[in-house]
């Protein structure tokens, strides 16, 4: 048997391998492992660090969290997104409205309509504007506050918009830390 040193120090059978099996093999194989058990458990352990940090820099509560989006899935604003905040967001073309939508003429340009995310209810409601466009929830007209389930469909003026929630059964910015 020969022995040999690698670079590394290894002993090995000079004989037996070309070069420092130890060192051939755990390189790669520590390299691998490495990625392979970056745990997905490490990952969220991380991320929820980051929101704990960041529930408790805000002392001034999460009503300025975001609590779901509209997507627009038809209409000149196709592909595009919209934050819902806790509490009352009026729709409409205007700046002031809260969720602005920018391209669809057929929607009035104030208070179109409103989305609520109630936090104590936990739940989400459509509630017409003052304007004369009917809105739809799912092909249907909605003359009275609607509550809002993931995945429906909001049809204003020319454009069709999916609703998507955050908040509700299972998640609550309140609860981060606690059970998340
Ligand atoms: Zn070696």
């Amino acid at each position: 048997m020969k022995m040999k040193k690698c670079d590394n120090g290894h002993l090995f059978n000079s004989e037996k391998f070309e070069e420092c099996p130890y060192c051939s093999e755990t390189a790669p194989v520590a390299k691998k492992s490495k990625e392979k058990s970056r745990p997905e458990r490490a990952v969220r352990q991380k991320e929820n660090n980051d929101m704990r940090t960041q529930a408790i820099w805000s002392d001034e509560g999460t009503e300025d969290y975001v609590v779901g989006w509209l997507t627009c899935i038809e209409g000149p604003d196709k592909g595009n997104d919209y934050q819902i905040k806790s509490e009352k967001n009026f729709i409409g073309r205007s700046e002031e409205m809260h969720i602005q939508i920018q391209g669809d003429s057929a929607i009035s340009r104030r208070n179109h309509a409103i989305i609520s995310y109630n936090p104590k209810e936990r739940n989400f409601i459509l509630i017409p504007g003052e304007g004369r466009g009917i809105i739809y929830k799912s092909t249907e007209a909605i003359y009275t506050p609607t509550e809002l389930n993931g995945y429906d469909v909001i049809e204003m003026g020319k454009s069709k918009f999916i609703f998507v929630p955050l908040c509700g059964d299972y998640f609550e910015w309140e609860n981060v830390g606690e059970n998340i």
